[in-house]
């Protein structure tokens, strides 16, 4: 099959490969219904995280289950799924206690920039649908799978609650996806740091009810000047620098929890400040799967349209210029048709 994969910085190609098989009794086959790239997919692109040889890429995904391996109970053939980056097998102490990311047997997806992919931990990573949803709700559906789940898990993470008042740093896919999730988790007021006129129009459409266009300094003076002096009872940190952590902290108000879902990079925290400032901090890689049956029940139920962060649509033939069109923020989040 033709496949993407990342041969060094910035050389990404999709090429002929070997078709997935199942490895293991507890792997599934999917056929992909659609895939997409990923602002994770961006750091070994662009030189920032080592390239050890070909990397066959991509981590979100839905498809219907074509095969799976002997001891697969929990799905079968035919059915349509939705998994997370992270594969776990939902069994162990740390899924049970909801931080199924951190699974035991945890391994991370690769390979589902591709029209099959193989699914390692299927019975514990896979979350079947009653009947296999109509084309539209795909891109809604991928969505789940990684970046609105990541969003979801950074206001989980922050504590946002009815009536919260909620800062989101990062106007990229996962932040957008942040506003939808404090949204619907009863926020009141929805801060979101954005200088991009097409984001700032998606983040209010996603729910967001200011837009604070300054950085630094500026922004966080404008954020004490929404919130009375006071700052926010919870932020998303959804970039993963040493300034958005530090816009976090900022503008967090003391006892406020940040949660922080964007992958640091040369980040580091100052004891003094987070004891003085009394800042609560949850995050890391997200337990999507912790969220997948709720988030897809309101995708099927038409109560979220988290795909609309979809705003490039390309074949998997033409990745190479997704990932270009990212990497220079022309797209928010690209989806392959695959
Ligand atoms: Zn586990």
């Amino acid at each position: 099959m033709l496949a993407t994969v990342l041969h060094k910085p910035g050389d990404i190609r999709c090429e002929e490969v070997a078709d997935p098989k199942i490895l293991h009794p507890t792997d599934a086959i999917i056929k992909l219904s659609a895939s997409c790239i990923c602002g994770s997919d961006l750091w070994p692109y662009r030189g920032l995280q080592p390239v050890d040889g070909p990397m066959h890429m991509g981590h979100e995904y839905c498809g219907i289950v074509v095969e799976v391996g002997a001891e697969v109970r929990n799905v079968r053939p035919g059915q349509f799924v939705v998994g997370s980056f992270c594969l776990s097998d939902n069994t162990c102490p740390h899924c049970r206690f909801g931080f199924q990311s951190s699974c035991v047997q945890r391994e991370f997806m690769s390979g589902a920039q591709a029209p099959y992919a193989r699914v390692a931990q299927a019975d514990g990573t896979l979350v079947a649908t009653a009947e296999v949803p109509p084309a539209e709700l795909v891109p809604d559906l991928l969505a789940v799978s990684d970046v609105l789940g990541t969003g979801w898990y950074a206001a989980d993470a922050a504590e946002v609650r009815q009536g919260s008042t909620v800062v989101v740093v990062g106007d990229g896919a996962v932040g957008l996806m942040g506003v939808l999730a404090a949204r619907e988790m009863g926020a009141e007021r929805i801060i979101a740091m954005s200088r991009h006129a097409s984001r700032q129009r998606l983040a209010r459409e996603f729910g967001a009810t200011d837009i604070v266009a300054e950085r630094g300094e500026e922004g966080v003076a404008r954020i004490k000047d929404l919130t009375r002096g006071v700052g926010a009872d919870s932020v998303l940190e959804c970039v993963g620098t040493a300034e958005s952590f530090d816009q976090a902290l900022a503008v967090s108000r003391p006892g406020g929890t940040i949660g922080y879902v964007g992958v640091p990079h040369d980040v580091s925290l100052d004891g003094q400040r987070l004891f003085f400032g009394q800042k609560r901090m949850l995050g890391g890689p997200a337990p999507v799967r912790r969220f997948l049956p709720d988030l897809m029940d309101r995708v099927l139920k038409g109560r979220i349209k988290p795909g609309k962060v979809f705003d490039l649509q390309l074949p998997l033939a033409d990745v190479a210029e997704g990932y270009r069109a990212m990497d220079e923020r022309r797209a928010i989040k690209v989806m392959l048709s695959v």
